[in-house]
Parts: structure tokens; C-alpha cells; sequence
């Protein structure tokens, strides 16, 4: 635990006072801090071998475009990907799902067809598929949770029919954490011939993803969640897919050859990565996950589960809280009520007290809905949180239960 504990110092923006002491930063689900080692290969990168990549025969080209490839071999491995031009970069979780959603409907969806999300995704995983829903005069159905956040995934062989095209879900809420239960959802979605893609924007950073065990036909997430970053993304998808689909935007580098009247699109990945991509950013985020790898990672996990166990028994000591959400199998994202205190004031004076969190329906309406809110507080944690953090959160809370009363 110790040497968790000393990975804090790596993360400069936490040594920081926001009013009057080091920053609690607890909207790690938002996004994730940064630790120096990719801050610097970023201003490295930039100061050394800024160049466009593939297209150069000099070397800040060619050391530039080795830094990139370089970052979708560290991620092949990372997700244990059969082949590395699986690895498709883009922006994020929203771009990867966009681009799933539009290519495969392009192809595979028609009039009548229905794509099966779940009540818990976040918008990027519901606004893509109704765009879809609207250009193809498809449905969509949705799996219900149960009142403690559990998805009812027996639900699926209701919803599941001939003319079920896609299954899309998140592997982890972000509003109430759960963990589904992917695996399960895959098998039943395979033995019906059903593709599924996962949104793994809240698990990446969490658990070891290993696609090929899985099966997923694709498994999107954001860099800037696992530690890279901003403008940073990975789209997972297997080679037959993605052969199959027809090119989601057009412009550089995603071609062969071009005239007027044809164009012959690139191989796999670079038929997918039209024009200048953020390959600094990438470059970094091949750093970022090399930050994990030699930390330990499951070291992390093991540390954020005992995080988690923690944070959740001070809260359940508290009666004026009541946890939104209590799944079977969760993860570092905790969402919550107060009594009687709107959590948007909750949250602006807990940011006086130097706590970071966030407050409102976390982009995930309909799932907030579903439990007759209009928002909760969530605390979601990463390696850097202490024991001590998660007491002082519990103080504070009082303090805010105090000043409300
Ligand atoms: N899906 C989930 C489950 C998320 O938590 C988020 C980010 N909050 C997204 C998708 C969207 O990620 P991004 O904004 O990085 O594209």
C-alpha cells in the first residue's frame, strides 16, 4: 500500500491549495489527473520532434510517427488485442461511438431494425444510436435496471429479436458504478449473432480489459479518463468488422490513391484516421498507460477496491445520506443524496472546503430519472485518494448537513 500511496507525489496538480488545503480531487469519473511523466513527454514531444506523422521522410517525421505506432502496439497489449491495426485512435468514448454507430448502420441497419442499449448509459452511448434510430427508421429498446442498479440482463432474451441489429453498453455506470456483467451480455448477444460494442470509458482505467477473452466486437474509451490526454480515444473493433465498414470521414492519410472521379481508402487503421490526429496526445497516452503498467496495476485495483469499501462504509454511517444505487459488483463511483440539500449547493460548499465533485444527472438522464431525482452527488476515486481524503469528505458533509440545518 505504501508504494500506492507514494504514486500520489507523481501528480503535480495535487500538491495543490485551491482556498486552504491540498485539493481533494474527487471527479476522477470526469476526468483523470495527470502525472508528470506524461505532462513532460508532452513538452518534450513538442520541443524536440514536433512533425506530421506517416507522410514525412525526415526524421522529426519518422521519430513522430514511431512515438505514435509505438502507443498502438503499448494499447494492443494493453486491451490484448489480436492484431495492433484493431487499435483505431480517435478523440474519445464520444468519437468511438459515433463512429461505430454511423459505420455500422451504414451498413447493417435498415427500416424496422432494432439496437439495444441499456438504462445506464451515458448520453454518448443513447444520442449516436437514436441518430442512427432517426436516419433508418430503426427502434430502440433499452435493459432495465433494478432498484439497487443491477442490470437485469435476463431481460435481454425479451428484448432480443430477428431484427436485433447491436447491443452497445457501458461496462461501468458512471453515475452509480455498477459493474455489468459484459461477458454474460456477450454470450447471450453471439449465440443470437448479435455484435456488441462496450463503452469502456469508467472500466479501462479500473479493471484488466482483455478483449479477445471477452469477445466484444468493439470496446471504445477516452484517454483523458485513464491518465492522457484531453482529445485522446481509442476505438477497439475486430479486423472483420472494420474491414467491413465503410469509411466514417473522408480526408488524409485514410486513402491510397485519389482522383476525381475515385478514391481507394487505406488498410486498417489509417482508413479511419482522416487528417491530422492529436499525435502528441497519443504519444503521451502510450505513456500514460506505461505509467500503469510499471506501477502495478494490479496493485491499483486492488487499492481502489479497498478505497471504495471505505468510502462507502463512512457514508452509510452518515443517516443524513442515502447512496443512490447499491449493485452487487461496483466500482470507485459512488453517487448520493442529501436530505433535504439540493446537491448543486451541497457540491458549492464542499468546493469552499476544498473537495472536488460533481453534482447534477452526470449525462446519464434517463438512469437519473429512473429513480425519481433530478441529480446526485458523485465522488468517484482513483489511486491517488487516501483513507484520509474519504474522512475528511465525511466531515465535511456534516458541516454541510450543519449549515443547511
Ligand atoms: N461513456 C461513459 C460511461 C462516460 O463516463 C463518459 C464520460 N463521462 C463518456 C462515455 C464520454 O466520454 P468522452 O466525453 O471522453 O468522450
Amino acid at each position: 500500500m505504501d508504494e500506492i500511496l507514494k504514486l500520489r507525489n507523481d501528480f503535480p496538480i495535487l500538491k495543490q491549495t485551491i482556498y486552504k488545503r491540498n485539493i481533494v480531487y474527487f471527479d476522477n469519473a470526469a476526468t483523470t489527473q495527470k502525472p508528470y511523466s506524461v505532462i513532460n513527454v508532452m513538452k518534450e514531444y513538442y520541443e524536440k520532434y514536433n512533425s506530421n506523422i506517416h507522410r514525412g521522410v525526415h526524421f522529426l517525421s519518422d521519430k513522430m510517427t514511431e512515438a505514435y505506432e509505438n502507443t498502438r502496439i503499448i494499447i494492443k497489449k494493453f486491451i490484448n488485442a489480436k492484431h495492433s491495426h484493431e487499435v483505431i485512435f480517435t478523440s474519445g468514448t464520444t468519437e468511438s461511438i459515433n463512429l461505430v454507430a454511423y459505420c455500422f448502420a451504414e451498413k447493417y441497419i435498415k427500416e424496422n431494425d432494432e439496437i439495444i442499449l441499456t438504462i445506464m448509459e451515458h448520453h454518448s452511448n443513447i444520442v449516436p444510436w437514436q441518430l442512427v434510430a432517426q436516419r433508418k427508421n430503426a427502434k430502440i429498446k433499452v435493459i432495465p435496471i433494478d432498484y439497487s442498479g443491477n442490470l437485469l440482463i435476463n431481460e435481454l432474451n425479451n428484448l432480443i429479436t430477428e431484427k436485433t441489429k447491436i447491443i452497445a453498453l457501458t461496462h461501468i455506470s458512471n453515475v452509480i458504478g455498477t459493474i455489468n456483467d459484459i461477458k454474460k451480455v456477450i454470450e447471450i448477444a453471439h449465440s443470437n449473432n448479435i455484435p456488441v460494442l462496450i463503452d469502456g470509458a469508467q472500466s479501462i482505467q479500473h479493471t484488466k480489459i482483455d478483449v479477445q477473452e471477452l469477445d466484444c466486437d468493439f470496446f471504445v474509451f477516452s484517454g483523458h479518463k485513464i491518465y492522457g490526454p484531453t482529445g485522446t480515444g481509442v476505438l477497439y473493433g475486430k479486423e472483420k468488422w472494420l474491414d467491413d465498414f465503410p469509411p466514417y470521414k473522408g480526408g488524409g492519410d485514410m486513402i491510397k490513391s485519389v482522383t476525381f472521379e475515385n478514391t481507394i481508402f487505406n488498410s486498417l487503421p489509417l482508413k479511419f484516421e482522416a487528417g491530422t490526429t492529436n499525435f502528441n496526445g497519443i504519444v503521451a497516452l502510450g505513456t500514460a498507460i506505461n505509467y500503469l503498467n510499471k506501477n502495478n496495476f494490479n496493485n491499483i485495483i486492488n487499492y481502489e477496491e479497498k478505497l471504495t469499501n471505505y468510502l462507502l462504509m463512512k457514508i452509510m454511517e452518515l443517516d443524513f445520506v442515502k447512496i443512490i444505487g447499491l449493485p452487487e459488483k461496483r466500482s470507485s463511483i459512488v453517487s448520493f443524496t442529501l436530505n433535504n440539500i439540493h446537491h448543486y449547493d451541497a457540491g458549492m460548499l464542499l468546493d469552499k472546503m476544498d473537495i472536488a465533485v460533481r453534482t447534477g444527472h452526470h449525462c446519464a438522464q434517463p438512469l437519473i430519472k429512473s429513480f425519481g431525482i433530478d441529480g446526485t452527488i458523485r465522488v468517484s476515486l482513483a489511486f491517488y485518494n487516501t483513507f484520509e481524503e474519504i474522512d475528511y469528505l465525511c466531515e465535511c458533509l456534516k458541516k454541510v448537513k450543519e449549515y443547511f440545518n
